[in-house]
């Protein structure tokens, strides 16, 4: 299946078991914003609290906070979001099509690493055992040549972006020779920049009102809270606070289902340490969220760092945790080193003193911050496209089923009566009052067992329940596994410390 149809399939199945509908549907749906269901409420949840419990109760020096998604304007004038929050905008005149020139170019430099991969592989089948692959790469002529235009191009980017010149930006394009791909031509208007930020009013009278923005990251509400919290909290250094909430940004372009919206929830922290510490706890930072994606059972192929050669303005480095999504290696997670630059700009434009006393140094100072941030939706697509997979059974039939991480699935038990009669549905019932407190079940007696089972993968349920008659007699159920469909028969009293295994994350 190739990565468009598995896309499709994807969006299908998520609408089809109530993961993900388009928002505001029977209006025909709004770009870019999108509803979850019954099912896919259960999964965000689900991997919002696996975040929270890892992030904030599993250590004793992070607290978590609630902020209000308005925030009083100057914040974002502090933030630098009011000037730098910009993506620079190009559309083609010809298809009508609006991108993102720097990604435009990023992709243009990607096709170039890909021609350079090729010469590699070409000159490696030629060598077989000799190949020498960094002797190749340093020496080859033509990959030499093509290292160079991808340095050109970046350092002409990164430059243009830094110092806001779209005209160099709209000349890169087109001595790039860019094609839209689309219309495949390069007839191009010119690069504006274009601020991310949502803007409303508050305020009754138009006259009276003040112009705010809807928060475009979730990290601002915790700086503007860090002395309420470090001294209500006694927190000390080295600490963090976490939130989680929604955050919106007016993407250009965004159509990749769930991977770009423009309202989307993120999942932070914000960690507070000496001045000087900082990148020792980048790198602790670092190695931490992968871990967190680890025990979660997934592949440890599927995930890589990508550390940032342009940094942003706050920032003394910068890597993101890439997943391989069914569209390639993409960013799942940001972690990054952010400096002074937020709490040190609030100082400046509150006018309050925003610092800690290390009683251990005996000094003042504005504290630096290393931030974990990771995009709920994005994390919900991540598990939703790796767990999806068709699989062709013995005798002949398929089945579609969601391997999800079981702590993640939306339910985690479905209680079913084989037949709904004989007093099957009643001793099910039981079952079900037993195990409703701890875990999310289901209860189902409609359709034949079979389809019961196939309903169950479909929304990634790990375990099904089945009472049967030989239940009545000796309170034994048939447990049957998701993943392998074994089925083994097990006493009813043993379901609650079993169901409980299977929840628990791996340690990694
Ligand atoms: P990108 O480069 O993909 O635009 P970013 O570097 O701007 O992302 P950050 O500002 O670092 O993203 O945000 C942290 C995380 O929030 C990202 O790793 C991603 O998971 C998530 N995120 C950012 N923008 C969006 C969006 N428009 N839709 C869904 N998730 C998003």
């Amino acid at each position: 299946m190739n990565q468009d149809d598995f896309f499709k399939k994807l969006t299908g199945h998520a609408k089809e078991y109530g993961f993900v509908f388009p928002s505001s549907e029977i209006y025909d749906g709004l770009s870019a914003v999108y509803d979850y269901g019954q099912n896919g409420v259960e999964l965000k949840n689900n991997i919002r609290n696996y975040w929270w419990k890892a992030m904030v109760q599993h250590h004793e020096n992070i607290v978590g906070i609630d902020a209000a998604i308005f925030m009083h304007p100057t914040t974002w004038k502090a933030s630098g979001h009011v000037d730098a929050f910009n993506d620079p905008l190009v559309d083609n005149k010809d298809s009508k099509k609006r991108y993102r020139a720097d990604v435009l170019v990023e992709e243009h430099v990607s096709k170039l690493e890909d021609k350079i991969a090729k010469e590699v592989e070409k000159a490696r089948k030629r060598f077989g055992e000799s190949f020498n692959e960094q002797q190749f790469v340093t020496t080859n002529a033509r990959v030499l040549e093509i290292s160079q235009q991808i340095e050109d191009a970046k350092r002409r980017l990164y430059g243009s972006m830094e110092s806001g010149d779209m005209a160099a930006i709209k000349q890169l394009i087109e001595d790039l020779g860019i094609v839209c791909p689309i219309s495949g031509t390069r007839n191009w208007t010119d690069v504006r920049q274009f601020n991310l930020m949502f803007s409303t009013q508050m305020g009754s009278t138009a006259e009276g009102a003040s112009e705010i923005y809807l928060r475009p990251e979730t990290a601002q509400g915790i700086f503007v809270n860090y002395l309420n919290v470090q001294k209500t909290g006694r927190m000390k250094i080295p600490f963090g606070i976490a939130q989680t909430g929604k955050a919106f940004r007016n993407e250009i372009v965004a159509r990749q289902f769930i991977f770009r919206m423009r309202e989307f929830e993120q999942m932070e922290m914000q960690f507070f340490v000496r001045p000087g510490e900082e990148l020792e706890w980048f790198e602790y930072w670092k190695q931490q969220r992968l871990r967190w994606h680890l025990s979660l059972g997934i592949p440890a192929s599927k995930y890589r760092f990508h550390d940032h050669e342009k940094l942003a303005h706050y920032a003394n480095a910068a890597a993101d945790i890439e997943f391989e999504f069914p569209f390639g290696f993409k960013e799942l997670e940001g972690i990054h080193s952010r400096t002074d630059f937020d709490l040190g700009a609030h100082q400046k434009y509150s006018g309050k003193k925003i610092q800690y006393f290390d009683p251990e140094l005996n000094q003042s100072y504005v504290p630096y911050v290393v931030e974990t941030s990771i995009g709920l939706d994005r994390m919900f697509l991540a598990m939703l496209s790796n767990a999806y997979t068709e699989e062709k059974l013995e005798d002949g039939s398929e089945r579609v089923v969601l391997k999800l991480p079981p702590v993640l699935a939306p339910v985690k038990a479905a209680i079913l009566p084989l037949v709904a009669k004989d007093g099957l549905p009643e001793k099910a019932r039981e079952i079900m009052e037993a195990l409703k407190y701890d875990f999310y079940c289901q209860y189902e007696e409609k359709d034949s067992i079979g389809k019961r089972y196939r309903r169950h993968d479909a929304i990634g349920t790990p375990l099904c329940i089945t009472v049967d008659h030989q239940t009545l007699e000796d309170n034994t159920v048939t447990l049957r596994d998701r993943d392998t469909m074994l089925q083994e028969r097990i006493d009813i009293a043993a379901l609650g410390s079993l169901i409980g295994q299977k929840l628990k994350p791996l340690r990694v």
